[in-house]
């Protein structure tokens, strides 16, 4: 026996989430984010697919995840999002042909000393109003010369930035972020240029430039506060399941669940699905917080554990031990749980455990 909770992976909608960022950026390179597993997906398993579909690149958060694809196999080019933190990375990241970011002094220093370039492209990320990583403008003016005469005849140089408002498409401040950004890459006739995250390549046309950066619309969930999913053209790649393990009949007034908090309201069929927060399904969601089951809504009752929830199939009498219960994906949006677990679909998407199986549809 195996432990029933899964996230069951669908190629196909991945491939056709990929050619919605082609139509939408029809003139930009993609750098497919693949960070953090592929937002909890296996990099080596999406790597693959969007290699497939002909994605121009992926780009990651570390070497250890660069590593990893190189591992699997990808040959394309990969980039190191925060750059090398160190000389000894610096090193690895030639050693695998890795494009990289220098967003800071530190870096420019390394960059410099090491007097060599890795990888087909290097990134010098401007930091236009996020206040997170990337120089200033005056620092990038400095730094662009001096990097310049790094490169190899087969490198290129270019300018970066990251935006802080891109999930609220109406809103100023990116254009005030693309507004410096354009001024800059202008005065330093940047050859390339990148600002597009998910939100971007949906919202932002102007932010396209070269090359663009989605990782969360890859994956099927709207970056779009206000916008779903399904509305953008956009199919869930993951869909988060698992089996009742258990089901049982309390009476009326009847306890469910640690601490008590959940008392029935009536005599009531209650489910035990076997997965928990421990799984990555979130401890804390609203009351009254459904899954899918047999294509119909079921709530939650009493808190979630660490192995297991339970849920009411008071309403739902063919349910039976065995049943599939969906608890996001396909037919029940990631970002639905998300908001009634007061988070975001990307920390959803993130969560499912390493004793969670990943199964590929019709794979
Ligand atoms: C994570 C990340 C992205 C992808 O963002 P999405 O909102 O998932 O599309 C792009 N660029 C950088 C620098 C990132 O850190």
């Amino acid at each position: 026996m195996t432990r029933p909770a899964r996230v069951v992976l669908d190629a196909a909608a991945l491939t056709h989430n990929f050619s919605v960022v082609r139509r939408c950026a029809p003139g930009a390179h993609i750098y497919a984010v693949v960070k953090a597993n592929a937002y909890g997906h296996g990099a080596p398993w999406v790597a693959g697919v969007l290699s497939e579909a002909g994605s121009d690149g992926f780009a990651v958060a570390c070497l250890e995840e660069a590593v990893a694809l190189r591992e699997a196999g990808i040959a394309a080019r990969v980039l190191l999002l925060e750059g090398c933190v160190d000389d000894a990375e610096l090193r690895s990241a030639c050693a695998l042909g890795l494009d990289t970011v220098v967003h800071c002094e530190a870096q420019l220093r390394a960059l410099l000393a090491g007097g060599r370039v890795p990888g087909r492209a290097l990134w010098l990320k401007v930091d236009s109003g996020m206040g997170r990583l990337g120089m200033d403008g005056a620092a990038a003016r400095a730094a662009w010369g001096p990097l310049r005469a790094l490169l190899g005849t087969d490198q290129s140089l270019g300018l970066m930035t990251h935006l802080a408002c891109g999930d609220e498409p109406l809103d100023s401040y990116t254009d005030v972020q693309l507004g410096r950004f354009d001024a800059l890459a202008r005065a330093l006739q940047a050859p390339l240029c990148t600002a597009a995250n998910s939100a971007a390549v949906l919202a932002a046309p102007a932010a396209h430039g070269h090359w663009v950066r989605p990782g969360l619309m890859l994956y099927g969930a709207s970056p779009l506060q206000g916008r779903s999913a399904a509305a953008l053209g956009l199919r869930p790649v993951a869909t988060f399941q698992s089996d009742i393990i258990a089901v049982k009949c309390l009476p009326a007034g009847a306890p469910v669940g640690y601490g008590r908090s959940a008392v029935t309201q009536r005599p009531t069929r209650l489910g035990i699905v076997a997965a928990g927060y421990a799984d990555g399904y979130p401890r804390h969601v609203a009351a009254g917080t459904t899954v899918l089951l047999r294509g119909q809504r079921v709530a939650l009752l009493g808190r979630v554990s660490m192995d297991m929830l339970a849920i009411d199939l008071t309403d739902c009498a063919a349910a039976t031990h065995g049943d599939t219960v969906t608890l996001w994906g396909g037919g029940l949006p990631v970002e639905e749980v998300a908001a009634a677990a007061g988070t975001i679909a990307y920390d959803l998407l993130c969560r499912p455990a390493a004793r969670v199986r990943r199964v590929v549809q019709g794979g």
